[in-house]
């Protein structure tokens, strides 16, 4: 179902009209109202009245996660505090979180967004939404809430954590639809497969809205042959307002972007210029009608392209192609660029092993190490390292030659490398770590 066919099947001249009102609107307000794009635009020479279409974009300037800390927490806000309803924060593992402020409008505009994506799975009344997102500054949790709300959905506010009541109140509730990270989703789908009292085809269990992290197909096959659902992405940040920004369809073939609301570009991080259309490169956002804190070319440092080509559903929006990470997830071993989702697409290639992995890099005698943690399923998993190497050894050649290193594999038992209720965590760069908390 499609819940918005206005905004969200609009022909491509009309949705370029309405971006480039929508656009020419913020970078007056940004001008007006932000001294930081004040003065950015000044040094650059570019006056409000230089934008007259969504084409003029390229002139404004970028805004950076850097940005984002110098102004904390306030900086970067348009309307005085008397119009501020939210404040939600993203995690900020190192120094200062970058801080999002919501008016009223702008919270009623991203629920619109996360019920647009909701929608794709014909959550509407009756529907019970078990928001297994952490609730908190985090914007899951409330983001996700606010979207069942508008789809006239039932709320059901779990938050994350807590897996064996998660798993007894979506069996005694019979809920319909879960929302939680794709980590997390899965360590729900291993908890229901321990519990002899419980089987995954009894749940009501319809679909799922996972995102907050990258996630591959390997995870989504699991995921819906585990939990008998059908897995839907759905992609956001906190400094556009939190998951919405984009969601699939039931094709499942690209993040359908809430254009209307946010505009995407991809740029090439070295030069900042804009990549060819198709092309790979860093995600770029424009917010279109956010009040409290509007963005101008906010550099996401996700890696992705964008689907230009029309969808099968009808929805006539730009889609996101599968996110590769985040620029700075990119690991340099021994000169190779490595994903952690690289590793976790060949994990998921071989049955033998469940998804989860670790991976830890450190450097000795000045040479880089990369040591792998994987698990191998409980039928096949034996302590005895011979018996172990013929699972090894495919694990390891596929490694070399997809990704061009070489892993020290270490086989873990069933369940023994950490799982997460929220974003997961599969790396430890040792290198970093006396440079990282500055
Ligand atoms: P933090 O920076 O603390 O992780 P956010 O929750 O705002 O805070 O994270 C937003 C980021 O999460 C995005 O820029 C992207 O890297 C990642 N992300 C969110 N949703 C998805 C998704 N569906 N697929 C891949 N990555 C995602
Ligand atoms: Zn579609």
């Amino acid at each position: 179902m499609i819940h918005n066919p206005t905004m969200e099947c609009m022909d491509r001249e009309s949705m370029r009209k309405l971006q480039s009102e929508r656009l020419i609107k913020t970078v007056k307000t940004c001008y007006e109202k932000i001294p930081f794009y004040k003065k950015k635009m000044d040094r650059m020479g570019v006056k409000p009245e230089d934008i007259r279409s969504i084409d003029d974009i390229y002139k404004l300037p970028f805004t950076t996660k850097h940005d984002l800390r110098d102004e904390y927490p306030f900086g970067l806000q348009a309307v005085p505090q008397s119009e501020i309803r939210r404040i939600h924060a993203s995690s900020g593992t190192t120094g200062k979180p970058v801080v999002g402020t919501y008016t009223e409008n702008d919270l009623k505009m991203w629920a619109e967004c996360v019920a647009r994506v909701m929608a794709v799975g014909d959550v509407g009344p009756g529907d019970i939404v078990q928001v297994a997102y952490g609730y908190g500054l985090f914007t899951g949790g409330l983001g996700a809430h606010d979207g069942a709300a508008v789809r006239g959905a039932i709320q059901l506010p779990t938050s994350a954590g807590n897996s064996e009541k998660q798993i007894m109140l979506m069996k005694d509730f019979g809920t319909t639809a879960l929302c939680c990270t794709p980590s997390y989703a899965l360590h729900l789908a291993e908890v229901i497969e321990k519990n002899p009292d419980i089987k995954a085809e009894d749940l009501k269990l319809r679909v799922g809205f996972f995102g907050a992290e990258p996630w591959t197909w390997g995870i989504r096959r699991e995921l819906e042959k585990k939990l008998h659902i059908k897995a839907i992405d759905i992609y956001g940040l906190t400094e556009m307002c939190g998951p919405g920004v984009g969601g699939e369809c039931l094709f499942q073939n690209g993040t359908h972007v809430a254009e209307d609301m946010f505009y995407p570009e991809i740029i090439n991080p070295e030069t900042l210029e804009p990549v060819a259309p198709g092309e790979e490169g860093e995600l770029v956002f424009t917010s279109l009608c956010k009040e409290a804190m509007p963005i101008l070319r906010y550099r996401t440092r996700d890696l992705t392209h964008l689907i230009y080509e029309p969808c099968e559903c009808g929805r006539t929006t730009v889609r996101l192609g599968k996110i590769l990470g985040r620029s700075d997830d990119m690991l340099i071993i021994r000169g190779v660029n490595v994903f952690p989702s690289q590793i976790e697409t060949i994990l998921t290639e071989f049955p033998v092993y469940t998804p989860q992995y670790f991976i830890t890099v450190d450097r000795k005698n000045n040479e880089d190490t990369f040591d792998l943690d994987v698990e191998l399923r409980s039928d096949y998993f034996s302590p005895n390292p011979a018996k172990q190497m013929p699972f090894i050894k495919p694990l390891y050649d596929r490694i070399v030659s997809m990704v061009g290193i070489k892993p020290n594999i270490h086989i873990k038992e069933p369940g023994n490398i950490e799982r997460s209720t929220g974003k997961a965590k599969h790396v430890l760069d040792k290198r970093t770590l006396l440079t990282d908390w500055k």
